[in-house]
């Protein structure tokens, strides 16, 4: 396979020009794609972000995505920002406004791409582990789409970047025909069923009750239970529990595996080269902007990363990373980073690169990449 082009736009300013600002370097970036020939024109063109969390502000600034907005309507085409429910679909929206995308501010509507219920999706056929995965119709239905990620750290995965955006946000939490099964939580329950609690470690702070998206989790007389038939498997409950006293079996190449295989259900309705990503390489911290915080980065800001290729676009991300020393005063000051390892693997203690090189032998994509640089 050829090596694929990868863009970068540096975050560094030599001048006070706005001509040397990341926002004008990134409007050079997109002509120099030439994003005309990879998004169809007149149609609508789903703009995917994670809009973040309550607390988690750090996501990518509206006015780089109505940066990229503007490009897109200028290619023409319609071009809408979209995400699939992380929490309930009102809830979420809500969070998304808190965060600064709006109609107003990024100059395109903000929509659900699996609807204000979280369940409007369609099952396409997966890989091995998960079989079928349920996309969020928003992005199935669409002929080209733009990935817009916020470079940062996560606890399963080591980094949430390209492909992981793409996987976990493309397919809906709770699909309206199936179940949980082809949701989003099959990746994270493919060894359980169920999210198990171990009453001799419960402290009862009342943590997993608040953070459940769905209310599936009470407590009656001292017991913590949870509804089966609600549940997401979305994981969170586990991730926060101060005590590890909620727990589901995982194995981290699977885990891997089984976003690659999300990620590819997700490509499977796309021709191939109709999908555009953006990585920012900005405000870099060291957990998922799904965690209701915003901690300090872990590394220097960067830039943006950009390819029609979401395996290169993430190992050229981490490429870069792995170039740079941690920063005083964050997380990553408090491990040992082993020469030529990204921060991210040696804070989460995972392969970051696994889901996208996984992604890769299925062949959406390839390591190999030659980078330009925009002036
Ligand atoms: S978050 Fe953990 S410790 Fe807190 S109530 Fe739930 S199970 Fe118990
Ligand atoms: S995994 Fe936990 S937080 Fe997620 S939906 Fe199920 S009970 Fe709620």
């Amino acid at each position: 396979m050829d090596k694929a082009s990868v863009y970068f736009a540096t975050a560094r300013s030599a001048k006070f020009a706005h001509s040397h600002s990341l926002l004008a370097r990134l409007g050079r970036l997109l002509d120099q794609m030439n994003i005309g020939e990879i998004v169809q024109i007149d149609t609508p063109v789903p703009v995917k972000i994670h809009f973040g969390s309550r607390g988690a502000v750090h996501t990518v600034r509206p006015a780089y995505v109505g940066q990229v907005i503007s490009a897109l309507h200028n290619v023409p085409c319609q071009p809408f920002l979209t995400d699939s429910c992380r929490l309930r679909g009102l809830d979420y929206l809500g969070v998304a406004r808190r965060n600064g995308y709006d109609w107003a501010t990024i100059g395109a509507p903000v929509v659900l791409a699996d609807g204000v219920y979280g369940n409007d999706s369609v099952v396409v056929t997966a890989g091995r582990l998960l079989e079928k995965a349920a996309i969020a119709s928003a992005i199935h239905d669409a002929g080209s789409m733009v990935v817009i990620s916020h470079f940062k750290g996560h606890s399963g995965a080591g980094i949430g970047g390209a492909v992981k955006n793409l996987a976990m946000g493309g397919v809906t939490g709770r699909p309206r025909c199936g179940s949980w099964q082809q949701g989003r939580g099959k990746a994270h329950f493919l060894l359980a069923t169920a999210v198990e609690w171990t009453a001799e470690r419960c402290s009862h702070c009342g943590t997993c009750i608040e953070i459940c998206p769905v209310d599936a989790v009470s407590e009656v007389d001292g017991t913590i239970t949870i509804d089966q038939g609600r549940c997401w498997r979305c994981g969170r409950c586990i991730t926060t529990c101060p005590d590890h006293a909620l727990t589901a079996p995982k194995d981290d190449s699977t885990f891997q595996e089984a976003l690659a295989e999300q990620a590819a259900a997700v490509l499977s309705t796309f021709e191939p080269g109709r999908v555009l990503y953006l990585n920012f390489l900005l405000h870099m911290q060291p957990e998922c902007d799904c965690v209701e915080i915003a901690d300090v980065p872990v590394v220097q800001d960067l830039g943006v990363l950009a390819s029609t290729d979401p395996v290169a676009v993430d190992i050229a991300s981490l490429d870069m990373i792995a170039q740079q020393p941690p920063l005083p005063g964050s997380r990553a000051v408090q491990i040992t980073i082993a020469p030529g390892q990204d921060v991210f693997s040696a804070l989460h203690q995972k392969n970051s690169r696994g889901h996208a090189l996984y992604l890769e032998k299925m062949g959406y994509g390839t390591s190999q990449y030659q980078l330009i640089t925009v002036a």
